[in-house]
């Protein structure tokens, strides 16, 4: 029986929609279903007075890759958002990522000498305490990264409000991708090119998936597709990988972030697209500001209302959106079996952040379905 497409593709997330692009370059057919009832996976953004909302969490594009960075431009263009969070601790604000701003503001500092002083002072004590040792811990790294004061108003409340654990029972690498910089620079990345759609995200999926086939509200594991080799000679799987395999081996852990979005009377609320909330004083992680990421200016005040999201971070339970991956070693070693097991699947691509259970930033899924493009 001749097969209807090449591809049926799973999600159509960033992963599944590149896919689906690149392959209809190449003269293939696809068809891309997703069981929410909307394109985009977690780019996706609603409409609320006039303004994208990311619905999913906040999503800044960032890259060095020049070659990434030409490709989402030749979909979209790319507006010049720059990610600069501030951080309110107890009404204190700081700018991030460490920078000379936030050394001024927390001691007075006013060189990049003075303000090394002041850090080699700070960490003195904890690296003597480590007496040659490497850090053990999130505690340990962050106290010889940048010292006492910053782990205490800027990183150990929120770092237990967002992974839900003390500083010293989460490992060190997850501070060390934080920049630490000697300059008045707040720009949260290092990387060379950043921006956000202009028109927003959907405008990217929309023209990634523009005749492409696609249903949407319809669940592969109980939807006719699931016999998917009726209709198509490849399958691309971007959901989850261990519902793939019923479970079989036991259940991998997400953490999961929710949010509480609401209008605000006001054209502009905190002046600022993301505000961290670095203590306990309030439940949440953060506060976005969704109209910053493509407004400035008098565009600010040209909409009268504007849209503000309070991000908490959750435990994951059944029937929630599974957002990260856990980093401990049991999940690690059951992603790691069930990946084995996605290897022996004939004719089956596992991609993207739910079908290979690692954390991928937006960018380093565009570089791998290009690498698979060009095999
Ligand atoms: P997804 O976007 O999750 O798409 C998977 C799709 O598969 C979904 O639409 C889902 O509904 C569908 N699906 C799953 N199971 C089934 C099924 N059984 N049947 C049908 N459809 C199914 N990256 C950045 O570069 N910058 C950022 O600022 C950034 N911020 C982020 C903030 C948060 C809170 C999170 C969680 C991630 C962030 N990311 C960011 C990462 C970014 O979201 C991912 O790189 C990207 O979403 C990965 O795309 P994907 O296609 O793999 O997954
Ligand atoms: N972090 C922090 N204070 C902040 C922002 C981040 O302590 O104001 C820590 C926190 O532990 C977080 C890590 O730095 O998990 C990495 O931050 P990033 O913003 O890269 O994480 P994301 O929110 O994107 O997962």
């Amino acid at each position: 029986m001749k097969k209807a497409y090449d591809y049926l593709i799973v999600g159509s997330g960033l992963f599944g929609s590149t896919f689906a692009y690149l392959a209809k370059k190449a003269g293939k057919k696809c068809l891309v279903i997703d069981k929410r009832p909307q394109l985009g996976g977690n780019l996706y953004c609603e409409k609320i007075e006039g303004i994208n909302v990311h619905k999913y969490g906040a999503h800044i594009f960032h890259t060095s890759n020049k070659e990434v960075w030409n490709f989402v431009n030749s979909i979209v263009d790319f507006n010049r958002y720059t990610n600069n969070p501030v951080a309110n601790y107890k009404g204190e604000l700081y700018n991030l990522p460490f920078n000379m701003n936030t050394f001024n503001r927390l001691w007075g500092v006013k060189t990049p000498a003075e303000a090394q002083a002041k850090i080699d002072e700070q960490k003195s004590e904890a690296i003597k305490a480590l007496d040659g040792h490497e850090p053990q811990n999130l505690e340990e790294q962050a106290f010889t990264l940048v010292g006492k004061d910053i782990f205490e108003k800027l990183i150990k409340e929120y770092t237990e409000k967002q992974w839900g654990r003390k500083c010293t029972e989460l490992p060190a690498f997850i501070i060390r991708r934080l920049p630490v910089r000697f300059v008045f620079d707040n720009n949260y990345f290092n990387d060379k090119y950043q921006g956000i759609p202009v028109g927003g995200y959907n405008k990217l999926i929309e023209s990634l998936l523009n005749g492409i086939e696609t249903l949407v509200s319809v669940d592969f594991f109980t939807s006719e597709y699931k016999d998917w080799m009726k209709y198509a000679k490849n399958l691309v799987y971007t959901g989850a990988i261990d519902e793939y395999f019923g479970y079989s081996l036991g259940k991998l852990d997400w953490r999961t972030v929710s949010f509480k979005t609401r209008v605000e009377d006001t054209p502009n609320y905190q002046g600022n697209a993301i505000v961290n909330y670095t203590s306990h004083d309030r439940p949440y992680t953060r506060v976005i500001e969704h109209k910053h990421f493509e407004m400035f200016g008098q565009e600010v005040y040209d909409y009268p209302k504007t849209i503000v999201s309070e991000e908490y971070s959750t435990e994951f339970q059944d029937g929630m959106e599974p957002y990260y991956p856990v980093n401990d070693e049991r999940n690690n070693r059951l992603a790691e079996e069930y990946r084995i097991l996605a290897r022996k699947e004939e004719n089956v691509i596992f991609g993207g952040r739910l079908g290979e259970y690692k954390y991928y930033d937006m960018a380093p899924i565009i570089e791998q379905v290009l690498k698979m493009y060009k095999k």
